[in-house]
């Protein structure tokens, strides 16, 4: 009997025991909930808080750049009198520093507003053809003045879509001034087609498409495929990661270096407009970058469920 007893005694200690072990281990994870929600409280503030300085600093500095830019602008037309032949080149310096920082400052800010969901989408019709020969006579001189060849290729039925022309723009001239910066010779085509949703699935599309799959959307692809100097595998999603910049190359030294932003914000805008942006590249060979857009054919009334809405 008395056996009994000891062995009912153990046990009880024995369950009080792993029971006080349990209340510690339960109060342990619950002060670490905490600890863990404080930090994720207090980096979120910090993040907003980054956020609003990026955004009232770039603001800040935006106004007195454009005076630098302006008024280096009637130095050279010459308003304030002649420059002599020694003045030309500083003066041209400081316009080509001028622009590239006006251009990091706006960049920054787009980021920042974007990063703060602060980014508005204006949805208007267009009609894509024109669009893409308006884009491409934007760029015509610089590819003219490095011997390249520009071509463009589109499908015969062209749809208007309903899209941010603004953003699409700033897209495709951060895509197409890529491609020039980064080829020495040859070609930079410009191919715009109309997917199925199918089809846009067979041709990499399935990131953005999965779960949607008995959409009757179409999508839009424009593809800037160029002949140059093309990234590795390896660099292939760094290079749309902010201030990367994976080959500074022969522009290393050049005022007109690049700021490492340009595919970070691309791809955002590409995702604020309901599509995406990838890439395809062997080092060597060449990149195509495309850009998938949600595209309803307005002529036969189908709405797109992707387009984005008036902001
Ligand atoms: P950047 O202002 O430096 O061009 P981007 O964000 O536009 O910044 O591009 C990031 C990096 O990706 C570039 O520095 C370059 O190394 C690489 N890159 C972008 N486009 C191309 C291209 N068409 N061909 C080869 N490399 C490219």
């Amino acid at each position: 009997m008395q056996l009994v007893y000891l062995i009912v005694g153990a046990v009880v200690v024995g369950l009080a025991l792993v029971l006080q072990h349990e209340r510690r281990q339960a109060a342990r994870l619950v002060e670490r909930s905490r600890e863990l929600e404080r930090l994720s409280s207090e980096l979120l503030r910090a993040n907003r808080m980054k956020n609003d300085f990026l955004a009232n600093v770039s603001h800040e500095l935006r106004t007195p750049l454009n005076a630098i830019v302006g008024f280096v602008d009637l130095l050279r037309e010459g308003v304030y009198g002649e420059l002599s032949p020694r003045q030309v080149k500083p003066v041209e310096r400081i316009e080509v520093s001028a622009n590239h920082l006006r251009h990091l400052v706006d960049q920054i800010l787009d980021l920042a507003k974007m990063a703060a969901g602060r980014l508005d989408v204006h949805a208007e019709t267009i009609d894509v053809r024109p669009f893409i020969l308006d884009v491409a006579s934007e760029v015509e001189s610089l590819v003219n003045e490095k011997n390249l060849n520009l071509s463009l290729v589109m499908g015969s039925a062209l749809p208007r879509i309903r899209t941010d022309p603004t953003h699409l723009r700033q897209i495709l001239v951060n895509l197409l001034g890529n491609a020039i910066k980064y080829t020495d010779e040859g070609s930079i085509v410009v191919k715009t087609r109309v997917l199925l949703h199918q089809e846009a699935l067979v041709q990499g599309l399935a990131g953005i498409l999965i779960g949607k799959e008995n959409d009757t959307v179409t999508w839009l692809s424009i593809q800037v495929i160029d002949s140059g100097i093309g990234i590795s595998l390896l660099n292939q999603e760094r290079v749309f990661e902010e201030f990367e910049q994976v080959d500074s190359g022969p522009r290393a030294d050049s005022l007109n270096r690049g700021t490492g932003l340009g595919l970070a914000i691309s791809r955002r805008l590409s995702r604020l407009l309901g599509g995406d942006l990838l890439l395809s590249s062997q080092p060597g060979k060449g990149s195509t970058f495309t850009l998938w857009l949600p595209a309803s054919d307005f002529d036969s009334g189908v709405p797109s469920k992707y387009a984005p809405h008036a902001g």
